[in-house]
């Protein structure tokens, strides 16, 4: 680091200010986590320089044994950890391993079913802004208004009338696991490619601590940095049919050279991830997302479906007469960052929305449990309901108090020597 502060102040002081952000506040991002000193070496070495264009052993440059090495490491780790046929390493995200599945299953024009973005999906499931809506023609199903989960009725209605050649499932605010067999026999109905976007989950899967949509889909994407804890990257898992037309899609179709760098530290993440401590982590993030919601409940503060089968958890503030934007920013004012959500039949425009979204990745990764979980819900109630977007209202310096003595018996990248708890 040494070197960084001397040529470039400026670069290296946002890089200790912003691990300086992260160790002051409670990271309560559900998409976000703290990957661990060793996937961040990998992430930070060498191998950032090569060039490594095809696949382990077909190549398109020299110079290729080492990185060869990393690719097949974490393409055999992927494959163990999900059980699946086949793995792709080489997206560089969660969304350009979405755009890789479209171009292996999908021509322009061509019909998709998927999750609507008001009620959980994610922007490249067919919403106009993005490429998956301006090239491809998306049909969307939602939640039921009672349940307010996945309305597998309404996915098997669309799916007759429709009959799109992909049927997606997977979304950014769905804290309900996924009926996966319920999807598989829709798709079957219709003769579609069944397709999971598990970015959000893919981690409480490699923990074994929730379903996992690899036996029932016929591809599987995801980010890896999500509870999954890994490098800020995606890859693909699929059935060994779909194998050729998911590599060729990645590159040459959408991708060029992979980021080697990245690829190392997914083949870190993925060895984390098949240890007992890491199982052990995605149990406690569900927990504590469960007391979460329930606790943010009992203060006013509805967790829609009722609560959560997940690290998420999305809260409905009407009852308190908040808007999103207004929560969001009042936590943030008292060290508490989270984001503002749109909920299911959201009234009000997604900038300003009725809901917030709540995530335990990080804080699990700090070592908190569900103490720790009533005394962050008692802490957001309080900056929401009373609080103030002002950094100086006194209800936002309270807070911010004690979120302090919080993150110091739990520090993020705590400092050597540093006791926890
Ligand atoms: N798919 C889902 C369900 C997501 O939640 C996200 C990101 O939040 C993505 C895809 C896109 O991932 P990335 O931001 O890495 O492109």
């Amino acid at each position: 680091f040494g070197a960084l502060e001397a040529f470039d102040p400026e670069i290296s002081g946002v890089l200790l200010s912003e691990l300086d952000r992260l160790r002051a506040g409670l990271q309560l991002i559900a998409s976000e986590n703290f990957s661990s000193p060793e996937v961040l070496t990998a992430l930070g070495s060498t191998l950032s320089n090569k060039y490594a264009e095809g696949y382990p052993g077909r190549r398109y440059y020299g110079g290729c044994s080492e990185v060869d090495k990393a690719e097949t490491l974490a393409i055999e780790r992927c494959k163990a950890l999900f059980e699946a046929d086949h793995a792709n390493v080489q997206a560089h995200s969660g969304a350009s391993a979405n755009q890789a599945v479209y171009g292996a299953f999908l021509k322009p024009g061509e019909k998709i079913l998927a999750m609507s973005l008001p009620h959980g999906g994610h922007l490249t499931h067919g919403t106009k802004v993005s490429f998956s809506g301006k090239w491809f023609d998306a049909v969307h199903y939602g939640v039921d208004r009672t349940t307010e989960d996945i309305d597998y009725d309404e996915v098997e209605r669309l799916a007759k009338e429709h009959r799109p050649k992909v049927l997606l499932a997977g979304g950014s605010a769905i804290p309900r696991t996924i009926d996966f067999a319920r999807f598989r026999a829709i798709a079957d109905e219709v003769g579609a490619i069944f397709w999971v976007d598990a970015a959000h989950f893919i981690g409480l899967v490699a923990g074994r601590a929730i379903p996992s949509p690899v036996p029932f889909a016929d591809v599987v994407s995801f980010t890896t940095h999500k509870v999954l804890r890994g490098p800020r990257s995606g890859a693909i898992v699929c059935r060994a049919e779909h194998a050729a037309a998911i590599d060729k899609a990645v590159f040459p179709m959408m991708q060029g050279g992979p980021q080697m760098h990245s690829v190392a530290a997914k083949a870190v993440n993925f060895k984390e991830c098949a240890t007992p401590e890491y199982a052990a982590y995605t149990r406690q993030v569900i927990a504590n997302a469960r007391v979460l919601a329930t606790e943010l409940g009992e203060r006013g503060i509805r967790p829609t479906t009722g609560g959560t089968d997940t690290h998420l958890s999305l809260h409905d503030l009407q009852g308190v007469g908040v808007t999103g934007v207004d929560a969001e920013a009042r936590c943030g004012a008292a060290g508490i960052t989270l984001n503002k959500n749109a909920i299911p039949f959201d009234p009000q425009k997604p900038n300003i929305a009725s809901g917030i979204r709540v995530g335990t990745p990080c804080v699990t990764t700090q070592g908190m449990g569900e103490d720790e979980m009533r005394t962050i819900a008692e802490l957001i109630a309080r900056a929401v309901v009373d609080g103030d977007a002002d950094p100086e209202h006194a209800v936002s310096r309270e807070v911010r108090g004690r979120v302090t003595e919080l993150v110091e018996r739990f520090p993020a990248y705590p400092r050597a020597g540093a006791a926890r708890g």
